[in-house]
């Protein structure tokens, strides 16, 4: 999508004035990219034409620099489609009930995991977590291999086939063991059926929950839109959850679902790690569709990973020239924390396209790994020391190379003199560094 808008978008900064004729043909460049992420016929019209209406009344073509407010206009008309401000969570009630829907494979049980596991760290709750699919005993073990990653509590009852029951057990079982939060994960069926959308309406009908969540696969494109109006044809519910949203997703879904069923996107999921969750902000998916990258994401992820404490530390040994490769196997871990090395390109303004075709993979760091831990303590604490028989050694113990060894060598050394350059200003300032 982005490839296609730059261009589009790029004919109006070429040009010192618009004229509607330039205006109209850069819109339908815009159509045609918001088709191409399988954003809707309809919807993708809707939006050029309003765009235009805007553009020809704010007198785009009496401006200084009409390409830049053109942008600003499809960015802010994106994310007007998307909903405008975040979402809020319902959250209220002893204990508040949150419910799953959606297709087998969507994502269900990976999001109730993820969900807990914020809502456990993030708001404080005691959530309780539910295994309501009652066809596959595979799909219960799953939901307690889940809450055990992510240390929360899994309420099964393998051998009743009543979903409303064991809902209903569950929300009893909170109660008594002071959770605050259930969240109810559901049996789903691989296309919208009748069975199904009975059974979920009908969980919901008795537990009442304060929120019912469609999950969808955002990688389904048009079919994702397609399954979001089935459910919302038959069930109330009061958010999206967008899943799969990592690598190359188109984002077109988000802006389809959203225009379609004119209910919230509440979430979305960017892997399959439990910490792969974030908070639906539309101001940043029209970034994101945009190309420009989810700079302020990416911030925030990394000042929540980055521990204040290790960072005081570690300026202490910068400043006293201590730092060593016990220091630089801590800092790898700490930007492993951060997410998956895909995810986080995917972050960067621009690296979308820089990095078309180049393969980023979370084993970036294993053969870095593999060099540091065959190195002797003195070693590690005095890098100086690294001769030629020793860096062989080295390269040996890891199965790596001289060669790669070398050039962790000269990574570690730019890295230490970088770091000396920023002394005094932690994590944040690394990131502006990164950023530049
Ligand atoms: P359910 O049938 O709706 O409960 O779906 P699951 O939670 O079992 O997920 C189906 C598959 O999708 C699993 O292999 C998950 O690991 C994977 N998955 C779920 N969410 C994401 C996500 O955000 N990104 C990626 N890449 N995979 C996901
Ligand atoms: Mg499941």
């Amino acid at each position: 999508l982005s490839d296609k808008l730059d261009k589009a978008l790029h004919v109006l900064k070429g040009h010192g004035s618009i004229t509607e004729v330039n205006v109209a043909e850069t819109l339908k460049e815009v159509r045609r990219a918001l088709l191409d992420a399988d954003v809707n016929f309809k919807t993708a019209k809707e939006f050029t034409s309003t765009v235009k209406e805007k553009a020809l009344g704010q007198n785009v073509l009496t401006t200084l620099q009409p390409g830049q407010l053109m942008v600003k206009l499809v960015k802010d008309e994106l994310t007007a489609l998307m909903g405008g401000e975040t979402a809020e969570m319902d959250l209220s009630g002893a204990p508040g009930i949150i419910l799953m829907s959606g297709l087998q494979g969507s994502g269900k049980t990976t999001f109730s995991g993820k969900l807990a596991n914020y809502l456990k760290t993030k708001k404080s709750k005691k959530p309780l977590l539910v295994a309501c699919d009652i066809y596959r005993p595979a799909a219960i073990n799953q939901l307690h291999v889940v809450g055990d990653q992510v240390g929360v509590e899994v309420y099964s009852e393998p051998d009743n086939k009543n979903p409303v029951s064991i809902a209903q057990n569950a929300i009893a079982h909170a109660k008594q063991n002071g959770h605050n939060i259930v969240i109810i994960d559901t049996a789903g069926r691989l296309a919208v059926d009748e069975e199904m959308m009975a059974e979920i309406a009908e969980v919901h009908a008795a537990i009442k929950p304060n929120e019912t969540l469609f999950v969808v696969d955002a990688m389904t494109g048009q079919d994702a839109v397609n399954t979001a109006k089935a459910f919302n044809e038959r069930l109330d519910f009061e958010g999206v959850v967008l899943t799969k949203l990592d690598g190359d997703t188109r984002g077109g879904a988000a802006i389809s679902i959203k225009s379609v069923v004119d209910k919230p996107i509440k979430f979305i999921g960017t892997g399959e790690k439990m910490d792969a969750i974030d908070v639906f902000h539309p101001a940043r998916m029209a970034d994101r569709i945009l190309g420009m990258g989810d700079v302020v994401s990416l911030v925030e992820r990394a000042q929540e990973q980055f521990d204040e404490e290790e960072a005081r530390k570690l300026q202490k040994k910068i400043a006293k020239n201590q730092f060593g490769f016990d220091d630089f196997l801590n800092q790898i871990q700490q930007v492993k924390k951060m997410g998956s090395m895909k995810d986080l390109v995917g972050m960067i303004p621009g690296a979308g396209k820089a990095l078309k075709g180049v393969e980023v993979d979370d084993d970036a760091f294993k053969g870095i790994e593999a060099i540091i831990h065959s190195m002797t303590v003195q070693e590690r604490t005095e890098p100086s020391i690294i001769n030629g028989s020793r860096k062989k050694r080295i390269a040996k113990g890891s199965g790596t190379s001289v060669q790669e060894v070398n050039q962790l060598l000269k990574q570690f050394n730019q890295m230490s003199k970088m770091m000396k350059m920023m002394q005094g200003g932690g994590g944040r300032k690394m990131m502006q560094m990164m950023n530049k």
